[in-house]
Formats: structure tokens, C-alpha cells, sequence
């Protein structure tokens, strides 16, 4: 399955725009001065002076933050007012080129703190965050609806055709445009007003349910002094559970929850009592009716969202959303997904079926419930297959699947190698820093990993960048991943399922999207695009994962260096693909659930939050006890804390793109580099430089065809049960 970005896996950044005008009367919600406190010895202050500017971790503290964010908006406020009000009449180069130089000082530190707030949030960075969080959405605001600024874009926009542009620029001119259109920047200034304070609002119930959330996950927790309760749990992960419960001074064992909705240790835990306290802990952990319930916020944001659509001249949030998105409108999205329900539930419900046969020959005695599920169906499996995840774990460690395996493909497509380096700074010890070569030997990019959970970690897996690529500013990209991987005991090797081997490869695929960015303009650059085309380079590369000459050269044995054998490897496979109607059943439910609550019109009620999802799924013929949605509403951090609203389906339509794409290189000789680089070149290094339709057909040579998904799934008509 695909993991998640903050959620999944990637937080777009509009970073080159974020900051502008505080308004000076506002007063620091610190208490502090800070400006005053900024100066040279801020590590912020310039760039860094480490390979690639590299963030200067050993220098930096909780406390450089805010003074750094601080000046770094008034000094985009500074240039941004020296812009518009620019006396010469505008054009490309003293107006977008100008934009895009601005904000450096606020970039370099925004980007470090998003991702230390991400992977390691501490309180006092938490604070600021949310201190933080309104006025960054009010710079932006501040930017984006800064009329002088808008009419300096527009009247290079009316000129385009006559400016003999190169296509990229083209490409900048239309951007910033249609993002000031997308702003509000053709309101009225009562209008402008409205929809400002609109935006701080949400930016704050945005900033609140995450740190809610965070509470609350950490709060649901399994607790136990009981070991029984934890009968069928392998040693090392009982080991894993009593140090989590050593990390967080409590007795017995504690079992962290990961962000979906079903937990991995579900597949393994014996009692069925265990296994539903565990279900009912991550299915209710924000709907508790305490401080950390986050329904009420859920709620206004989705009514907020709306408002904010009638505003801009949309009849839902959804609509505006999708202006700029390879879909286009939430119909069409919508369609695509509906075309995927009958034959993801016709395949669940036999999985379903077959579980039950299971039980019942077992004389359970009681009917599937979802925290039965994964169970019974790893025992499916294995009458299946024969297989079970201790047997192949040994052949999945995490430094053999990384070097051998993620490394080993990039190498073999691109030409590109690694290595690690141990004298750049991290923010905690289990990050590690590699350098990468292109095939020249000349370096390209730096890579930071991040893979063991922790209590101060978002949930899911992501990846993000410290520095973005961009010829203009003469930057090289500064990349980094982040997962949630159990974490193993001191001297024990970290052992992988072939599910977390997958997310590897995924982050990794955007990795890749930011690593290989090669464009001038750093807006553009990298995996800044819609977001129905980002998790299509991170899709494509999972292929790799099973891809023959990539899986027999990582699979190895940790003790022996042994080979997978065949029959297993064989049965892996196969397997693989096991469960995967409950696997797609359980995204598209989350999907329909996210366009629902995003395609509301703005007079409708604040809704009831369980009430709403209910009718949501029942409406969609995706209600199903046994199959509950990935992501609750009340704990669906892509749509609610990231920018995934009106998205979350993009995971699904980059699935199509993902494998039609790999069907491509199938056709045309598999793992080459000339694929690989050709790939490379017209997909993976371009960015956001064209229209992105235009960009996938253009290396494709047609159109998408969802025919490679739906065979790959085993959704093709003939098998729907239509
Ligand atoms: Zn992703």
C-alpha cells in the first residue's frame, strides 16, 4: 500500500511564496522581540556554508526558529513591496524573476522547520508552530492579494505571446498568474478581507488538529503489564514493545499507533480481546469528547473550505482545488473512482468470504470484524501461500534493501551512486546523509533518511527537501526521507515486511523527482506539481522493488548473505498481491470520504462528523463493516493538516499513470538506462516546466490507459462482476 505523506508522502511547498507582510502592529504571540534578536550568529542568517548548503544542525536550536522566520517575512515583505511598487513597467525579469529571488532568508528556515516539526517535533517548536501557522497563511495572503503585484502579473500575462519567451519561463508566467487567480486576486477588496480571515482560520484549526492528533495517537496506545495479551507477537517485536514502554516510563509493553486504521501488529496478536481493543484504539483515538477530540475542528474546516470555494466563484472547495490538477474537475476524479468500487468490493467480499471459511473451520464461532481481518487473512495467506512474514523478514534488511536494492535500481536506470558521509549534521542520530553522483562523478544532490518511528514523529512516510534545486539560484537539491519503521532493540538488524521494502522505493521515487530536478526557477523545480501527478515517479519506482534483477540482488539473508529461494520469492509475489481487494477497497473508501466532505456547498450545515461519514460511504456503495476507510475523518491528517484536500484520490489516479508508465518500459526493454535515462530526461528532471498532461504523453506517446491498473489489481471488466 502506499503510505503517507505527513501524512503521506509529500508536502507540496508553495515555500518561495509563503512569506510577506506581517503587519507591523501585530504583536509576537511570544512575547519576544524578533527581530532584535536576529542576527549573524543566527544559524539562518546566511546561507550554510556546508556542502550543497546543507542546514547546519550542529549550530541550530529550538530557540533560532522563530527570530529567523520572523525577519525572513519581513524581508520578503521588503522585497516583494520593492516589486510592486517598482516605478519601471513590468516585466518578466524585474517582476517574476524578482519573485523568485525573493525570500531566501525565509525559505532556507522554513524548510528546516517543516521538516523538524515534522520528524521531530519538541514542545517548544510545537508552540511555534502554531503561533506561526496564521501568519504564514496570511503572508502568503498577503502576496497573492496584493493587487499592485497581481496587475504587474497580468500585464505580462496579457503580453506573453509578444515576449518570445523560452518554454519554461512560459511556463513561470502562467503559474504565478493562474496562482494569483487561484488567491483571490481578482476580488474585491471587501472580498479580499473575507477571504483572508478565512485563511487564518483554517491555517489555525489546520496547525491544531495536527498537534491534536498527535496527542491523541500517542494517547491510544496499547498499554499492558500483560504479556499473555500479546500472545503470538514474534521476540523481537515483544522486545520492541517493552522498550517503547521503557521510552515512555511505563510498566509491561506499549504498542504505538501508526496512522491508518488497521495496525500491523493486528496480522499477528492471538487474542481476539487484544486485537479489538487495539481496532477500537486507532478507530476512536479523536473521538474521545476530550481535549484532543478533533471532530468539532474537522467539522468547521470542511464548512470553512466551502465557504471559501463560494467566495472565489466555486460551487465547492473540491472545484477549486482541481483547477490546476492533471483531473481538472472533482467529476472527474469522481468518475474515476467510481469506476474502481464494484470490482474492489466484489474482490473484498470474496477475500471476506474466504476469511470466514477459515474461522468457521476453526469453530471460531463468531463473525469477521474488521480487527479479525488481518488475522486470519495472513493465515489465509499462508494456506495460500505458504507464507509467512518471519520467513521471509530475515531476507528484508533495511540496509541491504536500501544499498542493494533502492541504490542498486537508481544505479542500474540512471547511472547515478551513493555514499555516505558521516561529518554533515543531523537532527537526530538515526539520520543518515549520502552523497550522490551522477554517472560523470560530479555530485548532484545530498540524501538524508530518517526511518525508525518515534513518539515525535508524524505518521507515515514522506519525503521533502532542506534546499530546492534551481540553476537561478545556483542551488543543488538537499533531499531527505522519512518513514516510520519499527524501530529494532539495541544490536538487533532492522527487519523489514516487503510492504515497508515497498514504501522504501516510494519515498525514494520522489527522491528521485527532487534529486534529478534540472530547471531554472525554483518554483518550479522538482516535485512541486499538482498532486495527481506527484506520486506517479513515486509509484513508477515501487515497480522495482519485485522487478527480477533488483529483488534477487537485495533479498538476501541477513545472517548468511543467502539468496531468497525461488519458491519463495515465487510465493512473495503471488502473494503480494494477496488481500488486494481489501487493500484498494480501503484507499477508495478514504478518497470518496475526502471529495464528499470537499465537495459540500458552502450554505450546508456544520455537519456531524460520524453522521456525515456514514451517509458519505453509504452513498458511494462503500460501506462496509469489515472493509472501515483507511483514514477516519477524524484522523485523515492528508486532507485535514497537509494538501492533500480534494486529493487524497491522487494516489489512486497516479496508480494508473504508474502502471500504464511501467508498461511503457516493459514494452521498450525494461531495466535500461537508456529508459532510464530518457525517463529521466523528460519526466523525472522537468518539474512543474510544462503542462503536465502534455509532459506524460509527450514520453509516452499517447494518452494514460487505466487498462494496465485494472489488470494489475485484477479489476479487468470481464472480472468486475459489473
Ligand atoms: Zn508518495
Amino acid at each position: 500500500m502506499k503510505t503517507a505523506k505527513k501524512g503521506i508522502t509529500i508536502l507540496l511547498k508553495t515555500g518561495i511564496l509563503i512569506a510577506a507582510a506581517l503587519p507591523q502592529t501585530q504583536s509576537n504571540a511570544a512575547g519576544s522581540q524578533p527581530n532584535a534578536q536576529f542576527g549573524p550568529s543566527n544559524p539562518f542568517y546566511a546561507p550554510s556554508t556546508l556542502p550543497l548548503q546543507a542546514p547546519p544542525f550542529d549550530k541550530i536550536k529550538d530557540s533560532d526558529y522563530q527570530p529567523a522566520i520572523e525577519a525572513g517575512m519581513a524581508q520578503q515583505r521588503e522585497e516583494v513591496r520593492a516589486i510592486a511598487e517598482n516605478p519601471d513597467p513590468p516585466t518578466f525579469e524585474n517582476t517574476l524573476v524578482a519573485l523568485e529571488k525573493s525570500g531566501q532568508l525565509f525559505n532556507r528556515v522554513n524548510l528546516v522547520f517543516n521538516a523538524v516539526t515534522g520528524a521531530n517535533l519538541s514542545p517548544e517548536l510545537e508552540k511555534l508552530q502554531e503561533i506561526e501557522a496564521p501568519k504564514l497563511a496570511a503572508h502568503r495572503d498577503a502576496i497573492f492579494l496584493d493587487s499592485k503585484l497581481f496587475h504587474r502579473v497580468e500585464s505580462i500575462y496579457n503580453q506573453r505571446e509578444s515576449l518570445k519567451l523560452d518554454p519554461e519561463s512560459s511556463r513561470l508566467v502562467e503559474y504565478y498568474y493562474r496562482a494569483f487567480v487561484h488567491a483571490g486576486a481578482n476580488l474585491s477588496e471587501t472580498e479580499k478581507a473575507e477571504l483572508k480571515k478565512l485563511n487564518e482560520e483554517e491555517s489555525t484549526l489546520s496547525a491544531a488538529f495536527s498537534n491534536k492528533l498527535l496527542a491523541a495517537t500517542k494517547a491510544a496506545a496499547y498499554v499492558t503489564t500483560d504479556k499473555n495479551a500479546l500472545a503470538g507477537l514474534s521476540d523481537a517485536r515483544l522486545k520492541g514493545a517493552a522498550q517503547a514502554a521503557k521510552d515512555r516510563k511505563v510498566e509491561g509493553f506499549v504498542i504505538p499507533l501508526q496512522n491508518t486504521t488497521q495496525q500491523p501488529d493486528l496480522a499477528s496478536l492471538s487474542q481476539r480481546a487484544t486485537r479489538q481493543t487495539i481496532f477500537e484504539n486507532s478507530w476512536n483515538r479523536a473521538e474521545r469528547s476530550g481535549p484532543n477530540d478533533t471532530r468539532d475542528t474537522v467539522a468547521r474546516m470542511a464548512q470553512l473550505r466551502a465557504q471559501k470555494a463560494k467566495l472565489l466563484g466555486f460551487p465547492s472547495y473540491a472545484a477549486w482545488k482541481l483547477q490546476d490538477q492533471m483531473a481538472k474537475t472533482p467529476d472527474a476524479a469522481v468518475k474515476f473512482m467510481d469506476a474502481l468500487v464494484p470490482g474492489s468490493t466484489a474482490k473484498a467480499v470474496s477475500e471476506g468470504k474466504d476469511i470466514q471459511a477459515l474461522m468457521d473451520a476453526q469453530k471460531g464461532g463468531f463473525t469477521l470484524q474488521p480487527w479479525d481481518w488481518d488475522f486470519y487473512a495472513q493465515q489465509v495467506r499462508k494456506a495460500k501461500y505458504d507464507l509467512d512474514e518471519d520467513q521471509i523478514k530475515p531476507y528484508f534488511e533495511l540496509s541491504s534493501v536500501l544499498e542493494n536494492g533502492v541504490f542498486y535500481a537508481a544505479n542500474q536506470l540512471y547511472g547515478i551512486t551513493f555514499k555516505e558521509r558521516h561529518d554533515i549534521p543531523v537532527y537526530h542520530p538515526d539520520v543518515r546523509v549520502f552523497d550522490v553522483f551522477d554517472a560523470d562523478g560530479t555530485q548532484i544532490a545530498l540524501w538524508y533518511c530518517d526511518y525508525f518511528k518515534r513518539d515525535n514523529k508524524n505518521g507515515g512516510a514522506w519525503m521533502d527537501v532542506f534546499v530546492n534545486q534551481s540553476k537561478l539560484l545556483g542551488t543543488l537539491p538537499v533531499v531527505y526521507n522519512v518513514a516510520n519503521f519499527t524501530k529494532p532493540a539495541a544490536g538487533q538488524p532492522a527487519l523489514l515486511g516487503f510492504r515497508e521494502v515497498t514504501t522504501m522505493f516510494h519515498e525514494f521515487g520522489h527522491g528521485l523527482h527532487g534529486m534529478f530536478a534540472n530547471t531554472m526557477y525554483p518554483v518550479l523545480s522538482g516535485s512541486q506539481v499538482a498532486r495527481d501527478f506527484v506520486e506517479f515517479p513515486s509509484q513508477f519506482n515501487e515497480n522495482w522493488a519485485s522487478y527480477p534483477a533488483v529483488f534477487s540482488h537485495y533479498a538476501r539473508h541477513y545472517k548468511t548473505g543467502a539468496a531468497m529461494p525461488a519458491e519463495l520469492v515465487a510465493k512473495v509475489k503471488k502473494a503480494a498481491k494477496f488481500n488486494g481487494g481489501y487493500a484498494l477497497r480501503e484507499v477508495v473508501a478514504a478518497a470518496e470520504l475526502d471529495m464528499q466532505w470537499h465537495t459540500l456547498p458552502a450554505d450546508a450545515p456544520l455537519e456531524k462528523v460520524d453522521d456525515f461519514e456514514i451517509q458519505a460511504l453509504k452513498s458511494k456503495n462503500l460501506f462496509l463493516s469489515t472493509v472501515p476507510p483507511r483514514y477516519r475523518s477524524s484522523y485523515f491528517a492528508h486532507i485535514w493538516q497537509d494538501e492533500y484536500a480534494a486529493g487524497y484520490y491522487a494516489y489512486l489516479w497516479a496508480e494508473m499513470l504508474d502502471h500504464a508508465a511501467f508498461r511503457w518500459f516493459d514494452e521498450h526493454g525494461g531495466m535500461t538506462r537508456a529508459n532510464g535515462d530518457r525517463f529521466r530526461q523528460m519526466i523525472l528532471s522537468r518539474g512543474n516546466t510544462e503542462e503536465l498532461g502534455k509532459m506524460y504523453s509527450g514520453w509516452m506517446g499517447g494518452e494514460p490507459s487505466i487498462e494496465p491498473m485494472l489488470k494489475f489489481r485484477g479489476l479487468v471488466p470481464e472480472e468486475s462482476g459489473k
